[in-house]
């Protein structure tokens, strides 16, 4: 069925701008490839797990309640388990095509007049030995599994890496009865008091974490890393080090033991719709004016797939976008709530200030022995990756071409950073024709369609 907006993504962002069009007249449909609204904040336990107080995993829980009733009110179509491979532009505006079901072979497709991208965002992890481990999840990976499947990933955990998203994971770990051996973040605090100002509205924030930090005793370990995992067939513990300059300070090497690891090394934007539309990219993130509007006329983005910055930020940008997106296609004005502005500007500038104080190591790549698997799609390891170099690849695609590093499965999702950071050079946005894997019968169906039998 035609519609005006077609909205990719039903997280905050997307469920902001949804809401805010539908409000405003414009006929929308809100499409995800998960099976309930919600994205990655708002992950809700699936109904047949008969959650008796999924509010308890979760922050702003009335946020959500809005949100969810604001939806079940509005003439809004929901779309879900449509797992979108393609926006492709037409005559009249766009088709957007999905895969259905779990086996993603059925394909569906929404013909609309404009597109808004609310993709959101994936976490970058970066290799160490022993990352392949059993028992060594990502760290949205284990509050996936909280939130989604109400299950634990282990007895005894440490969460590590770099980033706000250690803070849910950890306390929300330790409130659901993991042990929660430490918290090994790299970053030095000392960053992040220097963003003292851009950082004060977050405060309040980080003193609730603190405080529940020390309620179920975390200790936490700033300026550490984990240099590696250690177990046979799954993981028995980590060894963690102080870093000094971003390098791991020789001698400071103990071990931790445990079960579980939840790492993760920040997050990266959704762009492949964005950039399969030709839209400009700033950087990682899909580019957009002060109106969410992409430089492809008729197509809009908001929330993390336009830069990491959290569920708030996206909730701004999604209204503002979605207001935008409604004005345009009726002839009128946009009229973004004032307040969903000024909290923009305000997120944005904190969104800048966690991205420079929070990094992985100066010097990870050091740590990553030549065994250890680099691309676990094409099983290729970093002694690979460093012959190619040695052969004079100086980038991404070049390594790629050399040992089959990003060409799996997803794609150099998982690879691409890592693969950057040992060749020496900044991540690329990767250019991929499809958002997700599509069966050749799909294709070869849909090119039968719009051709005939020839
Ligand atoms: C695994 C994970 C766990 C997180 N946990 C926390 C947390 O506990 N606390 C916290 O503060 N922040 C957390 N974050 C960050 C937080 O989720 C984001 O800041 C916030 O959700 C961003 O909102 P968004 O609407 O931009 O994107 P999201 O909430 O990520 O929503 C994007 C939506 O787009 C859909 N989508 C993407 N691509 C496609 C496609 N091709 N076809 C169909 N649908 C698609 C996804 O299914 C998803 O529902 C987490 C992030 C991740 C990745």
């Amino acid at each position: 069925m035609r519609t005006d907006l077609a909205v990719i993504g039903a997280g905050p962002a997307g469920l902001a701008a949804a809401l805010a069009a539908s409000a405003r007249g414009v006929g929308v449909t809100l499409v995800d490839a998960a099976a309930e609204p919600g994205g990655q904040f708002y992950r809700q336990p699936a109904a047949g797990l008969g959650a008796g107080r999924p509010e308890a995993l979760h922050h702003r829980w009335r946020t959500w309640e809005r949100l969810r009733d604001g939806l079940a009110a509005s003439a809004v179509r929901v779309l879900t388990e449509h797992h979108v491979w393609c926006v492709e532009r037409t005559p009249q505006g766009f088709t957007v095509h999905a895969l259905l079901g779990p086996e993603q072979e059925e394909p569906a497709e929404v013909p609309a007049r404009a597109v808004l991208l609310a993709t959101g965002g994936y976490e970058q992890v970066l290799p160490f030995p022993g990352w392949t481990l059993p028992g060594v999840v990502t760290a949205g990976g284990a509050q996936a599994m909280l939130k989604g499947g109400l299950v634990v990933p282990g007895r005894r955990a440490v969460v590590a890496g770099t980033g706000p998203l250690l803070l849910p994971v950890a306390t929300g770990l330790a409130a659901a009865g993991v042990e929660v051996a430490a918290l090994v973040e790299s970053t030095d605090p000392g960053r992040l008091a220097r963003h003292g100002p851009a950082l004060a509205g977050k405060l309040p924030e980080g003193a609730g974490y603190a405080a529940r930090l020390l309620r179920h005793r975390v200790p936490v370990l700033a300026r550490h890393t984990v240099v590696r995992a250690h177990g046979d067939d799954r993981l028995t513990g980590v060894t963690v080090a102080a870093l000094d300059a971003g390098r791991v300070r020789p001698g400071t090497e103990r071990q931790l033991p445990c079960d579980t690891l939840a790492v993760g090394h920040g997050m990266l934007p959704h762009t492949d719709l964005a950039d399969g539309l030709g839209c400009r990219l700033d950087g990682l993130a899909a580019a957009v004016d002060a109106e969410q509007r992409t430089d492809v006329p008729g197509v809009w983005a908001a929330g993390e797939a336009t830069g990491i910055g959290g569920a708030a930020l996206a909730l701004a940008e999604g209204h503002i976008a979605g207001c935008s997106a409604a004005a345009r296609l009726r002839g009128t004005t946009p009229d973004p709530a004032p307040a969903a502005v000024k909290a923009r500007t305000r997120l944005r500038r904190s969104a800048a200030a966690l991205d420079s104080a929070y990094a992985p190591p100066a010097h990870w790549p050091e740590q990553v022995t030549d065994d250890t698997v680099v691309c676990r799609c094409e099983e290729v390891t970093a002694g690979a990756v460093r012959d190619a170099l040695d052969l004079g690849a100086g980038d991404e695609r070049t390594v790629k071409l050399l040992t089959r590093a990003g060409m799996g499965w997803c794609q150099g999702r998982m690879c691409s950073a890592a693969v950057a950071g040992l060749a020496g050079c900044p991540p690329t946005p990767s250019r991929r024709p499809f958002a997700r894997p599509v069966p050749l019968g799909v294709l070869a169906r849909q090119h039968y369609s719009q051709e005939g039998p020839s």
